[in-house]
């Protein structure tokens, strides 16, 4: 009765699981139903190796998750714990301020543009109210508010990013326009077009001579800035930060791209939002800057934040005045946390003191156990294992070349390999080193490097090891496209055959033990494999498919049973065998059509 069937399924088996953000080997084993060594193996093919005792990260368990046939989803943790809200419903959403990081290459004025903004537009002007650098601040125009973060330039700005902390919404790229789109520009726009956030363009130094703004609306376009003047939609504004001109044209056209966004939240819900910046101070203890995205703070609240928590003593404004609230939008320092906790932890206000607590000792412990677990490599191979299924894949990529002349073809040719399942997308191209800067673009985006003829500086090689971003170091332009060829194919839906491995009859139904019934059966063909996948045939109908879930021989666990022999079967979530039933032992394997 031994025929190999041909039929070619995709494997699909519509399962919801819901894993939380750090499990063990074996507790994703038993959310799944299925023996810790299966997922071992699984891990295994991903590059990951991994004891079941050894703790893995949610994004890793997904990936084995999907190749079992399950649907993940991350547990959800912070929000578990909120207490509830006092309204939900749309009503109280109310339009909040935007908030906007200013990027741009160096020395091209964003700091003094930070500045400009804030002298001429603080809302808090009571006499003897001193500036304080907090790391964001609100600007008023119009009597609309705009939340400015302060710390210039797209690292921070990605690095918060490749946190999981997504706080901007604006990004305003200052351009010299005495100097144009530099290196850092590039990157800027590049940073920011990985994060699908508009961009509006601050024309600075218009004070200084010779400047030539063609040449740099031109620049602009040939990085995919089109502005408006020219037929896109990227608006464009000239500024002089040293002579404080054009500023409030600047503040007018955020606060329309902004309006476009629609940006809402809902101040009567408990308060939650990101950490900016954080700090020791020698006679306050730990103090940081919240950004407030929901709800609205208060002094006496509670807490938690990373893994520390505390009761709000007291909150400043970015004028160093004691407030009484926060609401969405809005950045304060806040005193009375336990621990100093990092740029880029969420916070969230909860009920008590208890449940913060009990919150912090769990962040610990998986923050412990995190840094041991084993680093999952963004590579190639595996980057896109979490795509949803069906859907179309990305292929993202940060190109580095040794000279400029290098990146349009390669560009194009990269681009002429993608197909309808898998697109590929060049995130950021430029000549030079791949720099730190390349490697947080692609932790932030879930890309890999390549490098044509360029290096990794040395800081960047070792940030690349710790975060396992991939860098691929090519010399032949074929090499690259073979690799990225490659990828794509491994990135297709993969597609299962169906191996029979044997069949056995049941002749007999006991109950090995209280609940679970097995069935004596006697092997005909092939063989029968532990952690064989089964089905149950009667009168040549399917009655049940699933997995096998005992094999033995007399009293002993065997690992498979061969032709000829009588052992015991346990088939996973079924009883009702009966006598001359046919069980169909196969598994599943995953054709490559595509010879490698
Ligand atoms: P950042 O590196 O982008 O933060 O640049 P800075 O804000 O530190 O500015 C770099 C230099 O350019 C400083 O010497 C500034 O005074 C100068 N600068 C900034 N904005 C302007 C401007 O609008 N006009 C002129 N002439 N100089 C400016």
């Amino acid at each position: 009765m031994a025929k190999s069937r041909e039929t070619k399924t995709t494997a699909k088996i519509d399962k919801r699981v819901e894993i939380p953000r750090i499990v063990t080997v074996q507790q994703l084993a038993n959310l799944l139903g299925v023996g810790g060594v299966e997922v071992v193996k699984q891990l295994m093919e991903n590059g990951v190796v991994a004891g079941l005792n050894q703790a893995i990260d949610y994004d890793t368990a997904a990936i084995v998750a999907g190749d079992l046939g399950f649907e993940p989803a991350e547990k959800p943790e912070l929000e578990s714990i909120l207490p509830q809200a006092e309204s939900e419903s749309d009503e109280d959403q109310q339009l909040r301020p935007p908030i906007v990081t200013v990027m741009g290459h160096i020395d091209h004025g964003k700091t003094r543009l930070l500045d400009a903004i804030r002298q001429a537009n603080v809302m808090d002007t009571e006499a003897g109210s001193i500036t304080q650098h907090i790391g964001a601040y609100q600007a008023e125009v119009n009597g609309r508010k705009i939340t400015f973060l302060d710390t210039p330039g797209h690292e921070a700005f990605t690095a918060m990013r490749a946190r999981g902390a997504r706080v901007t919404d604006i990004a305003v790229l200052v351009v010299a326009a005495d100097d144009g789109v530099m290196p850092q520009t590039k990157e800027a726009i590049a940073h920011a077009k990985a994060a699908g956030i508009p961009i509006v363009v601050a024309l600075n130094k218009m004070d200084k001579p010779d400047i030539n703004l063609d040449r740099v609306k031109q620049q602009l376009a040939e990085n995919n800035l089109l502005i408006e003047e020219w037929g896109g939609d990227t608006i464009c504004v000239p500024v002089s930060a040293k002579m404080q001109k054009g500023i409030p044209d600047l503040l007018e056209n955020i606060l329309i791209v902004a309006e476009l966004q629609d940006l809402k939240a809902n101040p009567k819900a408990p308060a939650s939002g990101v950490v900016v910046e954080a700090q020791l101070d020698k006679t306050k203890g730990p103090m940081a800057t919240a950004l407030v995205q929901n709800g609205t703070l208060e002094p006496g609240s509670v807490i938690v934040v990373g893994d520390t928590w505390g009761k709000i003593k007291a909150m400043f404004n970015d004028a160093g005045k004691r407030v009484k609230k926060a609401e969405p939008a809005t950045p304060v320092k806040i005193l009375g946390l336990g621990k100093v906790p990092q740029a880029g932890d969420r916070f969230t206000v909860v009920n008590n003191d208890k449940v913060a607590k009990a919150w912090a000792q769990k962040q610990q412990e998986q923050r412990q156990v995190l840094s041991q677990k084993p680093t999952r490599a963004l590579s190639l191979d595996n980057l896109f294992a979490d795509t949803p299924e069906g859907q179309p894949k990305e292929l993202n990529i940060v190109l580095k070349t040794d000279v400029q002349g290098s990146i349009e073809p390669i560009r194009d040719s990269l681009e002429r390999l993608q197909n309808d399942e898998v697109k590929v997308r060049i995130i950021h191209s430029g000549s030079g080193g791949i720099t730190e800067g390349d490697v947080l673009l692609a932790l932030a985006s879930k890309a890999v490097i390549m490098g044509f003829q360029a290096q990794p500086t040395v800081g960047a090689q070792r940030m690349a090891e710790q975060e396992g971003v991939d860098i691929r170091k090519y010399n032949i332009i074929y090499d690259l496209l073979d690799d990225v060829e490659r990828a794509m194919k491994g990135m297709r839906e993969p597609v299962y055959a169906e191996v029979i491995e044997g069949h056995a009859e049941i002749r007999a139904i006991f109950s090995s033990s209280k609940f679970k019934k097995a069935a004596g059966v006697y092997v005909t063909d092939g063989k029968l494999r532990r952690d064989a996948l089964v089905r149950l045939m009667r009168k040549g109908q399917v009655i049940y498919d699933g997995r096998m879930s005992s094999l033995k021989r007399f009293k002993d666990d065997v690992k498979e049973v061969t032709t000829g022999f009588e052992c015991g079967v346990g088939i996973e979530g079924y009883t009702q065998y009966e006598e001359g039933d046919i069980i169909e032992a196969y598994r599943m394997e995953r054709v490559d059509e595509q010879a490698h």
